[in-house]
């Protein structure tokens, strides 16, 4: 049973899919946007646009991945010197592999999220990853997770918006082939993943 802080003992009761957030759920990501600044200093504005990007997209649906990140890219762009295309090349060379590398060399996975996984693996639930950004199996190696324990690994980028999209949340269910009323979603973002959960019915558990 897991016992640790943050997962009260009886999470798993009643559920088949477990739904597990990536970042800040699977390892504490304290440390880390200080350390992606300390890292990217030459490229501040760019990762300033990004998160702004991101934070002001959360709530637009795309029809594919291409889509989404064309509209992300364009929203990053606009009003700089930069162009659509040193943006996403910025994003896929430079933040994502910066991300990577400093979760592998300074963040470990949280004890009590491993042991709930290896409950609900004991118990033959489903597991899957539902990672708000993409490099989901990438990130896993570098917390020395197996990502081959999970049924499905996806990003909503990949299903075309950021969450808490609910056509995005649904679109996981489907590929899960899973009930709302028996799926765990769990997240460290109430406002996110939690939302998530509810907008298709499905259970929360906030880390
Ligand atoms: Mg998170």
């Amino acid at each position: 049973m897991t016992d640790k802080k943050n997962v009260p003992s009886d999470a798993l009761n009643g559920v088949q899919n477990v739904v597990l957030d990536l970042d800040g759920t699977l390892y504490d990501k304290t440390g880390l946007a200080r350390r992606m600044m300390r890292r990217l200093w030459w490229c501040l504005p760019l990762l300033a646009a990004e998160r702004l990007a991101r934070k002001n997209m959360h709530y637009v649906q795309y029809a594919s991945e291409e889509e989404f990140f064309g509209a992300f890219f364009r929203y990053m762009s606009r009003g700089h010197w930069w162009g659509v295309g040193v943006a996403a090349t910025w994003y896929h060379t430079v933040y994502m592999p910066t991300m990577i590398r400093l979760i592998r060399r300074y963040h470990h996975p949280r004890p009590e999220m491993m042991a709930l996984i290896e409950e609900a693996k004991a118990k033959g639930l489903t597991l899957a990853i539902y990672s708000d950004y993409g490099c989901v199996v990438e990130k896993l190696e570098a917390l020395g997770i197996d990502p081959s324990q999970f049924e499905l690994m996806i990003s909503a980028p990949e299903l075309g918006a950021l969450k808490p999209s609910e056509p995005c949340a649904r679109h996981v269910l489907e590929l899960l082939q899973a009930k709302p009323e028996t799926t765990l979603f769990v997240g460290d973002r109430d406002d996110k993943d939690g939302a998530s959960a509810r907008s298709v019915g499905a259970k929360f558990l906030l880390i």
